[in-house]
Order: C-alpha cells, then structure tokens, then sequence
C-alpha cells in the first residue's frame, strides 16, 4: 500500500498531514471532541489513512454556535461596513489563492479527485469569495420606497449564526458557495463538513484567523452526519441553515430546522437528462458527454445521467460514446495520466455496482458492462464507467447512482424527448443538444429543472443562478445575487405623513 509521504507532497501538505489529530476551529481555538471521539479519513485512490479527525458531539456544537453568535454581536461581524467585510473576504482569496497547489493537494488527497480538478475546486472557491465580497457593496442596505402618504423604507440586517451542512464531491467549493454569500452579508457561520472529506475545510478556518477574519465568524465542526450534522440541523440558536446533500438527509435537515422554525436552503441530488437530437455532430457531443459522465467519477448532483437520444442517430451515439468510454484511463487521482480517479470510499463503489445489478434485474440492457476497476499498486475504490439501456420506468433510470453510469434511451420527437426529460422525481440541471437553436430554447425551457444547459453541460459561472426544484432542493440562486439577498432578513420601517 502506497503511503502519503510517497506521494510528492508539497512540504506544507506533509506537516499538514502529520498531525496525530485534527481539531474542530471554534471561536479561533482548535478544540477535541468533548468525548475525546474521533473518526478517520482515508485517501480513497490508496486506501491509506490520511488523518484521525475529532468527532464533535452535540455540546460541542453547542459551543460553535455559541462562538458564532459572539463573534456576530460582541466581534460585530456585521456592524463592520461592508467594505471592511469584504478586504477581508478577498484577502482570504489572495491566501487561499496563494496556496492553490497545496489546497488542491489536500483535496485531492481526500476526496479522491483528479488533482487538475481539484485546482479548479480551489479557484472556484476563491472566486466566489471575491464575487460576493465585491458584489455585497452594490447593494443599497436601506431602500427608501416612494408609497403616498408614507415614509418607508426597507432595511437589511444580517441574520446571525447560520448553519452548513455540505456534502463530499465538491468540499471545498461548496463551503465557498455558503460563506461567500454568508459572510458577506455579515453573517457568522458554523460548517459541518463531510466525515469523508474534513481537511480542506480545517485547513481553510485556521487561514482564516491568519488574514485576520475575527474569530468565530468561521467555525468548523467535524464529525459523523447523524452525530455531530444532526445537532448543528436541530440547533435553535442557528438563524439559518443551507445544506447540500442527498434528498434522504435533506428531508431530515428541512424537518429539524422546520420544528426551531429556522429557514433552510436545501441544495439536493439530481437526475439530469441530456436531449440530443439528429442534427447535432455525434463524435463531438459524444465527447462532451462522456467528459462530463466521467468528471469527478460520475459524483457530480448536477451531470447528465440519462442520455435521451433521437432515434435515426442512437446507434452511432452509443457507438461513439462506448469507444471513448472504453479508452477513460482509470488511475490515481494525483497520477499526471489518470482522467478518472477512484469514487469516495467502499460503500459508494457497493452503491454504483449494485445500481448496475438492479437496473438489470428491472431489464435494463447493459451496453457497456462497467465493474470494479483495478489500479496497479493501488488499494483504492476503482470503477469502470458503464452504460445501461432501456425503459425509464427502470430503477437505475430513476434514482440518483452517483457514480460513471449514463442510462440511455432512444425518442421520436420533440414532445416526447421532453416528456421523457421531465420524467422525474428530481429537477436540478439537464442539457438539451441541437444545431436548431430555436428548437434547442424551447425545449431548454420545457424542461422542468432549474438548469437547462444548450450544447454543454455543466456551465457555471458567478452570476447564473444555479439550484433545484422537486426533489433537487428549495430556495436556489445560488451564486447569484438571489443567495446573496437570502442572507439579509429586510424590514420594514414606516411612518404616516
Ligand atoms: P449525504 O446527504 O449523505 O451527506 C451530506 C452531509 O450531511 C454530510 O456532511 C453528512 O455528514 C451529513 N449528514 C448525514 N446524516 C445526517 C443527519 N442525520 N443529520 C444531519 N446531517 C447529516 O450526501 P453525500 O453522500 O455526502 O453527497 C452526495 C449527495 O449530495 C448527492 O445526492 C448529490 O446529488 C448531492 N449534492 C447536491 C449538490 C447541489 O448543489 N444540488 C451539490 C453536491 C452534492
């Protein structure tokens, strides 16, 4: 088994890593579980330990909550003027920017990803840090409202202590896509990260204090979902909670934040379709897709997992798609060569092959076969991409695999390639594919997703509103001014002429 010091790390990621145990960051301190708990986070392409991580329990979220809310009143987080707030916020840019490569390494390490994606993790996060920062001090705090007979005014206020539950596929972009918005706005937080993936968000609040964002604006709490992310859901004192995940989690997130009355922004799993129809050039969407079915291992809410194809082109689709998928070189994520790493641990390797049985079972026709996949010297949770066919009344066509695996089915015309689209549970973020760009609008907008993506898939940028209706989530915008806006509560102030 390859060991970490083998990997050519950079020396900050080697006395990073050689810590006997990584600590929560709450109220600027780095503090152990109350227990003394702890839990381990493992590289998922070598199967070796990376770090043993506190597991904070419910009084330990206590505690961060509490710190939040200090550093929200007594810090005065929010009666800062916002253009103190965000120097701040890009100067934790400037840092996190200058150690792009280390972060990056971090990453890589332990969520399993391909380390030119994990790069680009990073760069996201600190552009969203700057688009929030520079965004938050074009918006007025007081709009007066020209109404007869009154004066009146509204007025936004900063929340307070808010809450983020995120998942393992994205960690560190998607603690940027809450604390941008969230810190901004002159809030405090506390984050709960994945159990898989703790580090990049430990590493991120201790650089934090290191630029001089006040203590306990950004705390973090690790530890299991059902300990230490069930007490941050349930906890009175948060004025507001975001969290990213499954839907099975959401809904428990949404019912505890429900019983405290505290809003909550749910950001869910998907089961995106890509419509392609026959006037499109089949080599080059077949490398798109297959690009994105692979980016990530297939471990991305928003990919394209059906693939609704117009039937005089199918067969030369899944043709083109089966050679390019056939020839996706498989390796360690921080292998120079490797395009598609591990997935993140055993029990989510368990979760796509079983989809593979289960769709078979309900008749599915495997095109291309898929499976474990092996990794010379390597211990890790290795998957070959794979391709189902047939009826979308079929379980791996309806539920959300999370892994390299595209389900395929041939359609006639417009109205029925949107029909089947909309054929879901789920409403984050399809594709549709056309030389017909009247064609490819309209049918952009039948779809019943909050993303619909013309010729490409998976488009994001700072400013486009990103989120999920149905099962995908509530309350989107994410990344646009609506987030933004979401964390002031905006009052009223009147009085009678
Ligand atoms: P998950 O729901 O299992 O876990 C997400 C987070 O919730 C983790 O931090 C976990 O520890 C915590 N958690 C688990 N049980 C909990 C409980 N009882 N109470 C409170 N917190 C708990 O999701 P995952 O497997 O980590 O991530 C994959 C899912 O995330 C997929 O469904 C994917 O589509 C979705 N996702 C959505 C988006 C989006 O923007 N819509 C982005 C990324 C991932």
């Amino acid at each position: 088994m390859a060991t970490v010091a083998e990997q050519d790390l950079l020396p900050e990621v080697q006395s990073f890593l050689a810590r006997d145990q990584f600590h929560a960051v709450i109220g600027g301190q780095r503090v152990a579980s109350s227990r003394g708990e702890t839990f381990e986070t493992r590289d998922p392409g070598s199967g070796t330990l990376l770090a043993t991580v506190a597991n904070m329990q419910a009084d330990d979220v206590d505690r961060a909550v509490a710190a939040a809310q200090a550093a929200f009143v007594e810090a005065d987080w929010a009666g800062l003027p916002v253009n103190e707030r965000a120097v701040l916020l890009h100067r934790l840019a400037d840092a996190v920017e200058k150690r792009l490569l280390i972060l990056a390494q971090i990453e890589s390490l332990d969520a399993g990803k391909i380390l030119a994606q994990a790069e680009g993790d990073v760069q996201n996060f600190v552009d969203t840090m700057r688009y929030f920062a520079d965004l938050a001090q074009h918006v007025q705090p007081r709009i007066a409202l020209a109404i007869k007979g009154v004066e009146a005014a509204t007025v936004h206020h900063a929340w307070g202590p808010c809450g983020f539950i995120v998942p393992w596929n994205f960690p560190l972009l998607l603690v940027g896509w809450g604390l941008g918005p969230a810190l901004a706005a002159g809030n405090t937080a506390v984050i709960k990260p994945a159990e898989d993936t703790p580090l990049s968000a430990i590493y991120l609040a201790e650089l934090a204090q290191e630029v001089g964002i006040p203590d306990g604006v950004i705390n973090v709490v690790p530890g299991l979902g059902e300990v230490t992310g069930a007490a941050l859901a349930n906890h009175p004192g948060l004025r507001r909670m975001s969290f990213t995940g499954s839907p099975e989690v959401g809904r428990l997130v949404a019912e505890a934040c429900g019983r405290n009355l505290t809003p909550v922004k749910l950001e869910l799993g998907g089961k995106g379709a890509a419509v392609i129809f026959n006037d499109v050039d089949v080599a080059d969407t077949a490398d798109k897709l297959v690009e994105a079915i692979t980016f990530h291992t297939g471990q991305v809410c928003c990919d394209a997992t059906r693939w609704l194809v117009q039937r005089d082109v199918y067969d030369q689709f899944v043709d083109e798609c089966v050679v390019r998928l056939k020839n996706v070189r498989i390796g360690y994520q921080r292998d120079a060569d490797a395009q598609m790493g591990p997935v993140v641990n055993a029990k989510q390797r368990e979760r796509v092959l079983g989809y593979l049985k289960k769709g078979q079972d309900e008749g599915a026709e495997l095109v291309l076969e898929g499976g474990a996949a092996e990794v010379s010297g390597r211990e890790g949770f290795y998957v070959k991409p794979a391709l189902l066919a047939g009826s979308l009344d079929n379980v791996a066509a309806r539920e959300e695999i999370f892994g390299p695996v595209a389900y395929l089915a041939p359609f006639d015309d417009e109205e029925q390639a949107v029909a089947m689209a909309n054929a879901t549970d789920y409403g984050l973020a399809n594709s549709v594919w056309s030389a017909d760009l009247g064609r490819a609008r309209r049918v952009a907008e039948a779809m019943d997703a909050s993303n619909s993506w013309i010729n490409a898939h998976n488009v994001f940028s700072h400013g486009i509103p990103y989120g999920g209706v149905k099962k995908s989530g509530v309350g989107g915008g994410v990344n646009s001014i609506e987030t933004l806006l979401d964390y002031w509560w905006h009052q009223s102030v009147v009085r009678p002429l």
